[in-house]
């Protein structure tokens, strides 16, 4: 009888395993398929055995050190074939361990080769096994080059099984996995060269921690060329010679054995990947951001993916994938705090942005040190090289990254980790107690120095960048009357800022927004990358305010309109500074594209001080006078009747001011749509009626809600020009816009615009969004505005998947940083809470004051 499963995980390494077990206990009926032995290339062929291996090498110059601890032992000697034993151990235990926990978890473990047969099915030796999806982990294996002689190498599975210490070891490519086996040998007592072709050994980590590397090397015996490229590797004298050129000359080394470590590369040999609509890009697995192939019901994780090669990082993805799968959340991976350990002698563990990457993105950092030979926990193990380094934000004292070369380094990250995960300040990470003795203090000390109040090093000067009070106004906040922070903010004239020209907060635009403006060719690439990056930063804005709303740090309503990010961005960036927008509420995204600070939005859905509205409107009232954002109203459309008044001011006032009315369907069922439809008409406003239909119309399919499901057509009612536009495409969004918006500039007509689009979630968190058919869902899904818009700019060499990543990558920065605003900015005081309600009035009028309860 043919299996059937609802997930079925392909390879059972960090990423596959870990994904089974979790769909598991998330109530999926899973299975792992694996060919060769559960655990992967980290538990047999990697971070494992390495790691026993290297814990033979650093008790083995322990031990030869003991008689500096008073250990004395006549004869320290190594026994190579022990230690292989040993490492093998380690892995069989870990390895049944694995398979233990799949059998305690319930998921079943076939074991086999793997093939993508069709639609939910996969074959394993001529079986079939049905599965509703599908998550391909199948890693990666070593990369091979085109280098003459290379047959006459071992890779990195082959060092693991030899026989005996070499006596040289040379060691072609200075990456990570290259560098732990140099560090191993050299303390084994091998003479390791190492022969790099880049600059530097290690190019991802800060030059400062790789010297104290390289000289430990060198105090071994060992060596590094860098800038050296191989030419060739030959027999000689019963030994191997590597020949290299470097600078124009030419070098050779004598060894007897040559490891070739450049890389390792996604594994997908036999899988059948693109017969079943499974899209390779050079060898690896397309995923999208929420980690689901091209094809239907297919995911990947892991090194299969490329990106971060990592067992923790694949661990973590496949945690992702199945939650995605079994909908239990909604999880776009975030690597901006994913840390990176290398096994080196001294080790070495960084985690978040390194001092050189932060100065090149043009951020102000300050930069704390503290030397381990500082640090009576090192100095009592006999380990005191290296340092600790921490790379602060200038302003805010945010922690950026850390950088650690020295003792346990990599266990030591992990403190550091956390703090950047959290967006955790320098000062935050001084004022926790740290354990004396312990190494974990150099990373308290290293936040102290950055601050220039290091205990127990002399304080280099700091640079001066006076940082900003968490608790400051963002420099969007509005400028309203009141005050704010203790400070008296410009006291307006509120007709005189109504009608004064605007200066544009948001992005720069063309001069004008026409469809050569937005060709997808180079010169526009600066505009069309912005307009990405602003829909991504909506989007996980809106999925982080979530998150925030079931941590209870968002109170009210918290609305939604993922998936909706083309109609919003694509119909307020043509606005000119000068017109009004009256936005429903759910307005989050829509305050964003006008060019209100995130932070200041943020602050406003946590009910702080330093909001829109000082924390006064939630999502439903957000305003911004200077931005002419001028707020919702919480009741469906009940804004309608607002856009009326403000076409009103403008026809009275005779300016060329256009209003932008946003609202969704459920809004087009209600009397005060017809009415404000009805006078706009009538009386010739200036208003522009947008309706961003996401097919939901509170709670209930549209079809079902309204008599009429192409909203347009009851603009029609009222003899208005209406156009229906996709609302999925950015473009087309903002070019009918702007023609639209820019006919009722000239005529004073009022217009309206349908712009179909779709809301990827229910109408807030606690909606269990279950009126819908799955069809339906899966239908709209595969229109996401921003995957279309990222596939067109791909196509046409405008950014590639790298460029997506890094653009995610920082949005998740940047928002982790506006959640850490919100959450640390002030809440309003008792007394001032109903300031600013009344546009500032209330202060001022102490009748109006009363007990308000
Ligand atoms: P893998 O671990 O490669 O697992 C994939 C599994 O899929 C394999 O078991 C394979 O047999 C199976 N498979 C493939 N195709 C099929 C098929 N068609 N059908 C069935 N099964 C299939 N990472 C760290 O984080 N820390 C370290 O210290 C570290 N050290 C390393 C040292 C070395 C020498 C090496 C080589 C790697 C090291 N790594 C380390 C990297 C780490 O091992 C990988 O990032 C990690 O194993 C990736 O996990 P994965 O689940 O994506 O793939």
């Amino acid at each position: 009888m043919t299996q059937s499963f609802d997930i079925v995980v392909i390879g059972g390494g960090p990423g596959g395993y870990v994904a089974a077990l979790r769909a598991a206990q998330l109530g999926a009926k899973a299975a792992v398929i694996e060919r060769d032995r559960v655990g992967g290339t980290c538990l047999v062929r990697g971070c494992i055995p390495t790691k026993a291996l290297l814990q033979s090498a650093e008790l083995y110059t322990l031990a030869k050190a003991g008689a500096q601890f008073g250990v004395v032992s006549p004869q320290v000697g190594l026994d190579w074939s022990a230690a292989l034993d040993r490492k093998a151990g380690v892995v069989d235990k870990l390895v049944k361990g694995v398979e233990g926990l799949l059998k305690a978890g319930g998921v079943s473990l076939i074991r086999g080769t793997a093939r993508l047969a069709g639609s939910g099915t996969v074959e394993v030796s001529g079986e079939s096994i049905q599965a509703k999806d599908i998550v391909i982990a199948t890693g990666s294996a070593v990369a091979r080059i085109p280098l003459k002689g290379a047959e006459l190498t071992i890779d990195s599975d082959q060092i693991l099984e030899l026989k005996e210490i070499p006596g040289r070891l040379a060691v072609i490519g200075g990456g990570v996995v290259g560098m732990e086996f140099a560090a191993m040998f050299a303390a084994l007592g091998t003479k390791v060269t190492v022969i790099e072709m880049l600059p530097q050994v290690l190019p991802m980590v800060d030059a400062d921690l790789v010297a104290v590397y390289t000289k430990h090397l060198a105090s071994l015996g060992g060596a590094v060329h860098t800038n050296a490229k191989v030419e060739e590797v030959v027999k000689r004298g019963g030994g191997l010679q590597v020949r290299f050129s470097s600078g124009g000359e030419g070098g050779s080394i004598e060894a007897e054995q040559v490891l070739l470590a450049v890389g390792r590369v996604p594994y997908t040999q036999g899988l059948d990947a693109e017969a079943a609509g499974v899209k390779l890009e050079r060898g690896r697995v397309v995923v999208d951001e929420h980690l689901h192939t091209t094809a239907e019901g297919i995911w990947a994780i892991g090194d299969v993916i490329g990106g971060i090669m990592l067992a923790h990082v694949a661990s973590y993805e496949g945690v992702c994938a199945v939650e995605n799968i079994t909908g239990h959340s909604d999880r776009i991976p975030d690597y901006h705090a994913a840390p990176n350990c290398i096994y080196t002698d001294p080790e070495i563990a960084h985690v978040g942005l390194g001092e050189k990457e932060a100065k090149e993105k043009g951020l102000e950092v300050k930069v704390g040190r503290f030397p381990f030979a500082a640090s009576a926990r090192a100095l009592t193990l006999g380990q005191s090289e290296g340092f600790v380094k921490v790379v602060a934000d200038a302003s805010s004292g945010r922690l950026l990254g850390a950088h650690i070369i020295g003792p346990r380094a990599t266990d030591l990250i992990a403190e550091a980790t956390l703090a950047v995960q959290n967006g955790l300040t320098l000062e935050q990470i001084d004022l926790t107690i740290h354990a004396h003795p312990t190494l974990p203090e150099s990373l308290m000390e290293a936040a102290l120095a950055a601050q220039g109040r290091a205990i127990h090093i002399t304080n280099r000067r700091v640079a001066t960048a006076t940082p900003v009070p968490v608790a400051a106004v963002p420099a969007a906040a509005p400028a309203a009357s009141g005050e704010v922070n203790g400070q008296t903010a410009k006291a307006q004239n509120r007709e005189q800022q109504m009608t004064a020209p605007v200066k544009s907060k948001a992005p720069p635009l063309p001069a004008a927004i026409t469809p050569k403006a937005l060709e997808l060719t180079k010169q526009n690439r600066d505009f069309l990358l912005r307009l990405h990056r602003q829909m991504q930063l909506i989007r996980r804005f809106e999925e982080r305010a979530q998150e925030q709303y079931t941590k209870a740090k968002i109170g009210g309503y918290c609305h939604l309109n993922i998936g909706e990010e083309a109609t919003v961005v694509g119909g307020i960036v043509p606005l000119k500074p000068n017109d009004y927008i009256f936005t429903s509420y759910r307005e989050h995204g829509h305050a964003i594209a006008r060019g209100i600070d995130p932070k200041a939005v943020m602050a406003e859905l946590f009910g702080k001080e330093t909001g829109t509205s000082h924390g006064r409107g939630g999502s439903m009232h957000m305003f911004d006078a200077d931005l002419r954002f001028m707020g919702g109203y919480g009741i469906v459309g009940g804004h309608l009747p607002l856009a009326v008044g403000g076409g009103w001011a403008i026809k009275y006032k005779k300016q060329k001011d256009v209003v932008f009315c946003m609202f969704g369907d459920g809004a087009t069922n209600i009397g005060a749509f017809h009415e404000s439809l009805n006078m706009s008409k009538i009386f010739k406003l200036p208003v522009v009626w947008f309706c961003v239909n996401n097919r939901y119309g509170m709670g209930t399919p549209v079809e079902d809600a309204s008599a009429v499901a192409d909203i347009y057509k009851k603009a029609c009612a009222y003899d208005m020009e209406s156009i229906q536009v996709d609302g999925m495409n950015l473009r087309e969004v903002m070019l009918k816009t702007t023609e639209i918006v820019e006919k009722t500039r000239s005529d004073s007509e009022p217009r309206f615009i349908e712009a179909l689009c779709y809301r990827f979630k229910g109408h807030s968190v606690v909606d269990p969004d279950k009126y819908r058919s799955a069809e339906d869902k899966e239908k709209f899904r595969k229109a996401d505005p921003i995957v279309a818009f990222e596939h067109e700019l791909e196509k046409s060499g405008l950014a590639d998947e790298e460029y997506f990543k890094k653009v995610r990558q920082e949005i998740d920065a940047e928002v982790q940083e506006i959640i850490r605003f919100a959450d640390e900015s002030p809440d309003p005081k008792p007394e001032d809470l109903y300031k600013y309600v009344y546009a500032g009035e209330w202060e001022n009028r102490p009748e109006l004051r009363g007990d308000p309860l």
